[in-house]
């Protein structure tokens, strides 16, 4: 395969920086987003632009998409001006969270148009999407995996989950059910101890040298709930996909998924509360407003 140019499709929070990385460590790479900030950014950097999905692929035979839903996602690779349309597509790696239901379908479908798909959703946020320090969940054929390895290597960490599409995608959603679970729980938690009086930022720093330390404590709390910016950078509509996702997965396996159910509906009222565009540690708001204290704050 011609790894000559590298396309990129959705410059989001994610993807920007992932495309961002891969101009500066020396590929040729081609880009589209429908805004076009984004794309005018990473152009400046060095990328070359393209107008449409289709356009990408009529240059690049591998393409790298970082898009919101799995609706986007098959309508950018099956739709109209669409990378099916571009020609040239050999190898379609998706690091969005998609889940395993609607990567298998597009993987399936790709094949019968001889295109290899790596489902490769992606953890870490933004920092470390800066960073090169995500963790890359990769699933598909192996062959396939080892030729675009160099590339991912320049996003992260890489782990090869298994050669079925859709493995690594199943990873990811309990990666990030676990992740959700913990914030929401947090937040419950750091309430109850401000309502009681107790300093947050003493909380934080006790339960991070203790067993309730988690991702939500020792980043969240600090970065964006304690000094009230709710700017980690990761929506909660998309938080919510996440976890609809996941329990609608593990009802299809059969596992029962008590608190992760109860956690998708956390998801959905900070959704209804805040907006699908906020910041999803917006749910220790929804925590707040129910408990009558403001976490970034002592108790009077
Ligand atoms: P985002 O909403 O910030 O970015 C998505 C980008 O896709 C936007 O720039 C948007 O303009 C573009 N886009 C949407 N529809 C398009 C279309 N039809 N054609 C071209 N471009 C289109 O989302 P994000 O936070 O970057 O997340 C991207 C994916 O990565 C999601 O699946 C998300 O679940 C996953 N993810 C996000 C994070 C995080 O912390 N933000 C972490 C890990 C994984």
């Amino acid at each position: 395969m011609s790894e000559d140019i590298v396309g990129f499709v959705g410059l989001g929070n994610m993807g920007k920086p992932m495309a961002s990385r891969l101009v500066a460590a020396g590929f040729r790479v081609i880009v589209h987003d429908r805004a076009q900030a984004p794309v005018d950014e990473v152009v400046k950097l060095g990328a070359k632009q393209a107008s449409s999905a289709e356009e990408v692929a009529s240059e690049a035979e591998l393409v790298l998409v970082s898009l919101p839903t799995p609706d986007i996602v098959q309508d950018v690779v099956f739709g109209n001006n669409g990378l099916l349309s571009g020609g040239k597509l050999r190898v379609f790696v998706d690091l969005s969270t998609t889940g395993p239901k609607a990567e298998v379908s597009i993987a399936e479908r790709l094949l019968e148009k001889g295109v290899i798909t790596i489902d490769c959703p992606v953890s870490g946020g933004v920092s470390s999407a800066q960073k090169g320090t995500l963790a890359l969940m990769a699933s598909g054929p192996s062959n396939t995996f080892r030729e675009i390895e160099p590339i991912l290597a320049v996003l992260g960490k890489i782990f090869y989950c298994g050669n079925k599409a859709g493995q690594g995608q199943t990873l990811k959603l309990a990666n990030n059910l676990m992740s959700a679970a913990a914030l929401a729980v947090s937040a419950e938690a750091i309430a109850m101890g401000v309502k009681a009086g107790l300093d947050p930022t003493v909380m934080i720093e006790v339960i991070n040298a203790s067993s309730g330390r988690n991702s939500a404590t020792q980043d969240k709390f600090p970065r964006a709930i304690i000094p009230r910016t709710f700017d980690f950078g990761f929506a909660t509509g998309l938080s919510y996909k996440d976890a609809r996702l996941c329990v609608e997965e593990a009802e299809t396996l059969g596992v029962p998924m008590v608190v992760g159910s109860a956690v998708r509906e956390m998801l959905a009222i900070t959704q209804s509360m805040y907006g699908a565009d906020s910041d999803f540690t917006s749910i220790a708001r929804v925590v707040e407003t129910w408990a009558g204290v403001e976490i970034g704050k002592l108790a009077s």
